[in-house]
């Protein structure tokens, strides 16, 4: 079954054990819209090659969509109306965060790309789907492969088609033109807050705990940084080039360092170098998979030895690897509670540019722990209610919630 196809018989399941109309099952498993763009691009070579994108608009029940855009080699339509069907449920178990789902995506490798090729992509994909968004009905942002620089380049191309100052129309920008403080790191401070409750309620103590990161993008890589901050002890990561690891933990800092000189982590010294593929399977009580999805599957999930599972990384459980760590006893932050940070700062960046107006760091990231919390406890309390584990729940509340919304609006 493909990540599509396991979101869709997920929320399936989920309705019908809700009991709410069936037709609410109608509304969430296909996107309401969906265009698909080429886009020509000028290469540094003269000649014009052409990129593929997307972008999702899954459902708007509860407000605009909204949902990053990737840039990866591996983008295709199906996986994008995954990635928008769980914004869908990730903005809808949060409270105050009045957006439904989208996502969009280029199939391209960013890596691969002068800087004056990548700035043509990037307006390029904006010129095309310029007129399918807005501030008022979908709002991109970044995700994998993208960063604050990718969306300045689409809310500065966005704002001369309209003609008019409009960079509310994308977030994560850059604070220089309105993007928030603590937008960058909230993905991973929202994962932090997540892990601090589970390990609260598994009886285990944050300090001291050892943690695994899978990516040392954005999220893997201020993940492991902030959980150091916060006194765990960073065992290992990895990224696309290699895995590393360190039973006495890493230097999360000097190894941030090391990247940014190295451009990977894969030859730190101070570490052992290990196989990516056991880097899921090391004994440690909080793993991080922050890369992509499907990376824990029925092959390796009877040898992953994590207490506590914190989804960085939207999918990167598969539903059977899921049932095999469910009943090893893990507790899974699944990624619409876990890595819902970033769309919670998403918003409060949205609201600071239609007000125009920018708060201090400490009350951004005041109200994403406040909101993150509470979805962990309002999930937390129904999985323990109808005993179910923590992915179901948050499921189940979403649905719930959307359903509500659906019937008042009259949809249903
Ligand atoms: N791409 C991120 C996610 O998957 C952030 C989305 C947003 O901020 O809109 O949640």
């Amino acid at each position: 079954m493909s990540f599509l196809e396991q979101t869709q018989r997920f929320i399936k399941e989920c309705v019908e054990e809700l009991g709410v109309e069936p037709e609410i099952y109608e509304f969430l498993k296909e996107p309401r819209k969906t265009v698909i763009v080429n886009i020509p691009v000028r290469m540094d070579d003269g000649k014009i090659k052409t990129f593929i994108g997307y972008r999702v608009q899954h459902n708007n029940a509860l407000g605009p969509y909204k949902g990053g855009i990737r840039f990866h080699p591996d983008v295709n339509l199906d996986e994008v109306k995954a990635l928008a069907t769980l914004m869908t449920l990730k903005t809808a178990i949060i409270d105050g965060v009045p957006f439904g789902g989208g996502k969009g995506g280029v199939a391209v490798d960013p890596g691969q790309l002068s800087k004056g090729e990548l700035q043509r992509l990037s307006r390029g994909y904006m010129r095309a789907i310029a007129w399918f968004i807005s501030p008022k009905k979908d709002i991109p942002a970044p995700d994998v492969g993208t960063n604050p620089q990718i969306m300045a380049w689409m809310a500065d191309e966005y704002s001369y088609i309209r003609r008019q100052a409009e960079h509310e129309v994308i977030t994560g920008k850059p604070i220089e033109i309105g993007g928030s403080k603590g937008r960058t790191q909230a993905t991973s401070r929202g994962c932090m807050f997540v892990a601090q409750k589970a390990c609260e309620k598994a009886g285990l103590n944050f300090v001291g705990s050892k943690v695994v990161v899978q990516g040392f993008g954005n999220v893997g890589g201020n993940a492991a940084l902030l959980f150091e901050e916060a006194g765990a002890k960073v065992i290992a990561v990895s990224d696309v080039f290699g895995a590393i690891f360190n039973e006495d933990g890493l230097d999360v800092k000097e190894l941030m360092e090391y990247t940014k000189e190295h451009g990977t982590i894969a030859k730190y010294p101070k570490a052992q170098i290990i196989n990516s593929n056991e880097l899921l399977e090391l004994k440690c009580d909080i793993l991080v998979p922050a890369a992509l999805e499907n990376q824990i599957t029925k092959e390796n999930a009877p040898r992953v030895k994590c207490k506590i599972l914190v989804e960085g990384a939207n999918g990167p459980t598969t539903s059977e690897a899921d049932e095999i760590l469910v009943k090893k006893g893990v507790i899974i932050c699944p990624d619409v509670l876990a890595n819902a940070g970033g769309v919670v700062v998403s918003y409060l960046e949205w609201v600071q540019g239609n007000y125009h107006f920018q708060w201090k760091e400490e009350t951004v990231n005041a109200e994403l722990k406040e909101k993150m919390e509470n979805a962990f406890d309002r999930i937390y309390e129904f999985a323990q209610e109808k005993n179910m584990p923590m992915r179901r729940a948050a499921f189940m509340v979403g649905i719930k919630r959307l359903a509500d919304v659906m019937r008042i609006r009259g949809w249903v």
